[in-house]
């Protein structure tokens, strides 16, 4: 397991003390107001969103850092995901680096949206709801559906974009990768200047976060960081720097360079799936992220318990590993490795007009 650099294990230098105390000093309230907000300020909150069984608030940990000048409302969510935690330095980052003299709008940062899948090292909600398939909630019923929909009502729907920060979940580890409706030209613009590994278009029609925030004509991308419940320095420090140019591109902060050629491209998939298992068994994966396969490659294979081969794997199509399954313990039907199909050259000279420097360049469609 990667281990935090010096640099994470720094505070965030927004109020004059560290530690507990600032915790203990931030305001709890309902709903965000931002019009409420001192501009020209970071402002912390906790957002009530529920109650527990103790008749205590759920509350969700909010930074606003709000600029001097007006411009939109930038939303950034992570841990939506319990487990999930490579957005949450991300974010601390984030506000560490910005000035808010040059700041054009507001960044809303969500640093830990599923409070209780966090504290319990989990995926999942109180009630082992996956909040992230029942958006936008309800405003009664299940508990998770009830704070789905205060999250998205008392929060996420003031925006106007949203960066939904997630990895991997346990016992599989993913690329740097992007799921957006590429279709959407901003959409596409704001995959390809977070600069992952790996696009993957994806129009959202799933009840996620990104889902609801799409049909309420909102730019939206899900960004996939990596691997569950640790820090990992290289993927944060290259989201970081994506979500600045982001950020430079919808006009709302200045550029810290200008925008060069990247290194290297990222792969882009047209869509993606789960190849799952047929049977049984331990699992042995032969691809690493990122690796590129051809129609009929050995893909992995299951041996019994006592380590005789019963099945092997082999790639349906040509395609690209955006995950995988690092857990050798699988049933049947479990998931061995997310393979992205290929875009076809056309679609990708589109996508590369899309973001070409000098729409890039332009703040036309922001
Ligand atoms: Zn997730």
């Amino acid at each position: 397991m990667n281990q935090p650099s010096e640099e994470l294990r720094q505070p965030i230098p927004l109020l004059p003390t560290n530690g507990y105390e600032n915790v203990k000093h931030v305001k709890r309230v309902d709903r965000l107001e931002l019009e409420n907000l001192p501009r020209g300020e970071f402002s912390r909150r906790f957002i009530e969103l529920a109650e527990n069984g103790m008749s205590r608030p759920i509350q969700v940990p909010v930074v606003v850092a709000r600029g001097k000048k007006d411009g939109p409302i930038f939303g950034i969510t992570a841990a939506l995901h319990g487990n999930e935690l490579n957005g949450i330095p991300v974010i601390h980052q984030l506000l560490r680096k910005i000035s808010l003299r040059n700041l054009r709008g507001t960044i809303v940062c969500v640093i830990v949206a599923n409070v209780p899948g966090f504290l319990t090292d989990r995926r999942e909600f109180i009630d082992g709801v996956d909040l992230n398939h029942i958006m936008p909630g309800s405003p009664t019923g299940k508990m998770s559906h009830v704070y789905a929909h205060n999250l998205v009502d008392r929060i996420t729907s003031h925006f106007d974009y949203l960066v939904d920060l997630h990895t991997a979940s346990p016992g599989r580890v993913n690329s740097l990768y992007v799921r957006a409706d590429l279709e959407k030209p901003i959409n596409a613009r704001m995959a390809y200047l977070l600069q992952p590994q790996i696009i993957v278009n994806n129009p959202p029609s799933d009840y996620t976060l990104r889902g609801v925030a799409d049909e309420a004509g909102m730019p939206a991308i899900t960004v996939e960081i990596c691997d569950p419940q640790t820090f990992q320095r290289d993927p944060i420090r290259k989201t970081l720097q994506g979500m600045h140019r982001i950020l430079n591109h919808v006009g709302m902060l200045p550029a810290r360079a200008p925008l060069k050629p990247f290194k290297k491209e990222p792969i882009l998939c047209d869509r993606s799936y789960w190849m799952l298992t047929e049977r049984g068994g331990l699992m042995n994966v032969f691809h690493k992220v990122t690796n590129k396969f051809g129609k009929g490659d050995l893909i992995s294979q299951q041996t019994n318990v006592f380590g005789d081969v019963i099945h092997q794997y082999f790639a349906p199509e040509d395609g690209y590993v955006i995950g995988h399954c690092v857990n050798p313990i699988g049933q049947t039907g479990a998931r061995i490795l997310h393979l992205g199909v290929p875009m076809p050259a056309d679609r990708i000279e589109q996508f590369k007009e899309t973001c070409s420097p000098e729409n890039l360049a332009s703040k036309g469609d922001v």
